[in-house]
């Protein structure tokens, strides 16, 4: 039986995503347990945050799941999930507040958020195309089909790449506001970073694993021309 090598190449990648994965759902579970000392909910303090910054116009609403939470650019809104709207627990306030730090980049003209809108709907295109495109080049052995698959993929990495510091930033962002609207206790703040930190986490591996699938398009590339 013929066995595809190169499928050894995304292992690393997935077992990175699925470790993310499960210390981010152990970061939320701890820490949403665990009140803030000053009492306010998610969705006041980022409601104040948000004023302070001069970007009161973003609106808050409640949405249905669990870390489901997330600014949505195109309606200015940010969307809280059932665990965060209402909640005034550290993971709550630091997941809110990371949101709110997306609304901001978005108020503030933050290059990154403004490059990564411009790639989505080529990165669309490119994520569904490069497979077909790929294994079309390989079946009619059409080499050029194979580059422009490549090439379509190559955008997805690109535009996982390009969120990393998107999501850094709001991170940072998310940090620093909620100390400075003293909202947090030392404590607290270790536990809120430890919070994104391990949502970052997930972000990382989405892009190694996209690099590694890119590497595995290539390798098959390579066997292809020997
Ligand atoms: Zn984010």
């Amino acid at each position: 039986m013929y066995f595809d090598s190169t499928i050894l190449w995304v292992i690393p990648g997935l077992l990175l995503g699925l470790w993310a994965q499960a210390r981010v759902k152990s970061a939320y579970a701890k820490y949403s347990k665990y009140t803030t000392r000053a009492g306010v909910t998610a969705e006041n303090a980022v409601a104040r945050l948000l004023q302070q910054q001069g970007a009161g116009d973003v609106a808050i609403q409640q949405t249905n799941g669990t870390l489901t939470d997330h600014y949505d650019p195109s309606s200015n809104t940010l969307r809280l999930s059932q665990g965060v709207y209402g909640s005034s627990s550290i993971a709550a306030l630091g997941i809110a507040a990371h949101e709110a730090g997306h609304a901001l980049q978005k108020a503030q003209n933050y290059p990154f958020l403004a490059l990564r809108s411009i790639m989505v709907p080529v990165v669309n295109i490119g994520s569904n195309l490069a497979w077909p495109i790929f294994l079309a080049g390989i079946l009619f052995s059409f080499e050029a089909l194979m580059y422009v698959g490549i090439i379509a993929f190559a955008m997805v990495v690109l535009f996982s790449l390009v969120t990393l510091p998107v999501e850094f930033d709001a991170s940072r962002r998310a940090v620093a506001m909620l100390n400075a609207g003293g909202f947090l206790t030392q404590e607290e703040e270790t536990g809120v970073k430890k919070v994104l930190n391990a949502a970052a986490l997930t972000y990382v591996a989405s892009f190694v694993s996209a690099l590694l699938q890119l590497v595995r398009l290539l390798s098959i590339l390579n066997r292809h021309r020997d």
